[in-house]
């Protein structure tokens, strides 16, 4: 089975106490590609520039991610960089040069338009908008998105809100788009809006999966060396997509299962910088680390 993402495909610099980066691979379509490549075949939309360096993005082609999607245009690669101060937890960004992204409107090629699965990560709302009017009646959609378009694209937005089935959202985005700061009063809030599903990421606190009926918590996996976080969202994102479309199963009990691919993923992100700690994963590792989330959560009640 195939999924669709649209996004952010970008070079990244990145300051942290454990070191920097420049020009690092990175964008939120990138990430989402590297982790969900692990479960099924990624059909890629975004634009570069033409000094991306793609011989550094090339292993991903034999890892099942398509490409033709890929727009090449004159100028420079969107270029973003962000600062983490020591505990991790707070990121500032320093800069964030749009350079071809400005310009961007995304073109689904034909072989990518039956895609059953469809990711929307973090682009203007009119351009996932414009993504949805596209493709033909994919059987499952996810979205992401962040606080400059929840106060500046507010409408927009709502109007993709009504045709997903799973919102991506961090825990200070689901108060601000609500007005609500308990969760899940949030989440309630949210439903009203459209999605059926909805994922409150909340970075080293994990991850909630709320649905009308269930809730279930998935933690972060605990790290003693955390490297650099950019990117865990997306990859996160990435685990957890892929693994619905690999396993075509929305029951309850499946999504919890995609949540912990999601943060075994996300885990692996932020152990080095870019994409380096995703490149090169066996199903073996992955499957561990699932392990590891099993023993680190599961309780016999006597
Ligand atoms: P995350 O750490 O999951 O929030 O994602 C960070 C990634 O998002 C980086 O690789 C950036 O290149 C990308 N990014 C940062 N700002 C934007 C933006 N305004 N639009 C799209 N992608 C962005």
């Amino acid at each position: 089975m195939e999924i669709l993402v649209v996004g952010s495909v970008a070079l990244d610099s990145v300051e942290t106490p454990h070191g920097n980066v420049d020009d690092a691979i990175g964008g939120a379509a990138t990430f989402f590609s590297a982790s969900a490549c692990y479960f099924s075949k990624v059909n890629l939309v975004g634009v570069v520039g033409e000094d991306y360096p793609m011989d550094k993005i090339n292993y991903l082609r034999d890892k099942k991610v398509d490409f033709s999607g890929l727009q090449i245009a004159k100028g420079q690669t969107f270029r973003w960089k962000g600062r983490y101060l020591d505990d991790m937890n707070q990121r500032e960004t320093i800069y964030t040069h749009l350079n071809v992204f400005a310009e961007f409107r995304p073109h689904i090629p034909e072989s990518y338009r039956n895609t059953p699965y469809v990711f929307l990560a973090n682009i203007a709302p009119e351009l996932q908008l414009d993504v949805l009017n596209q493709v033909k009646q994919p059987k499952f959609i996810g979205l992401d998105t962040m606080n400059f378009w929840i106060e500046g694209s507010n409408a927009a937005l709502r109007k993709v809100l009504e045709r997903i089935d799973v919102f991506m959202i961090n825990d200070s985005e689901a108060r601000q788009l609500s007005g609500r700061s308990n969760l899940l009063k949030a989440a309630e809030e949210i439903f009203k809006m459209g999605p059926k599903i909805i994922v409150i990421k909340k970075g080293e606190h994990g991850a909630a999966l709320i649905t009308k009926d269930h809730h279930f918590i998935a933690p972060a996996m605990p790290l003693a060396h955390v490297c650099d976080p950019t990117g865990a969202g997306d990859t996160f994102a990435g685990g957890f997509m892929g693994y619905i479309t690999q396993t075509q199963d929305l029951s309850f009990e499946n999504l919890k299962r995609a949540m912990i691919y999601g943060s075994v993923m996300a885990s692996f992100c932020v152990q080095d910088f870019s994409l380096n700690a995703l490149k090169n994963l066996t199903n073996e590792q992955i499957f561990t680390r699932v392990m590891d989330f099993k023993k680190l959560t599961h309780f016999s009640e006597k």
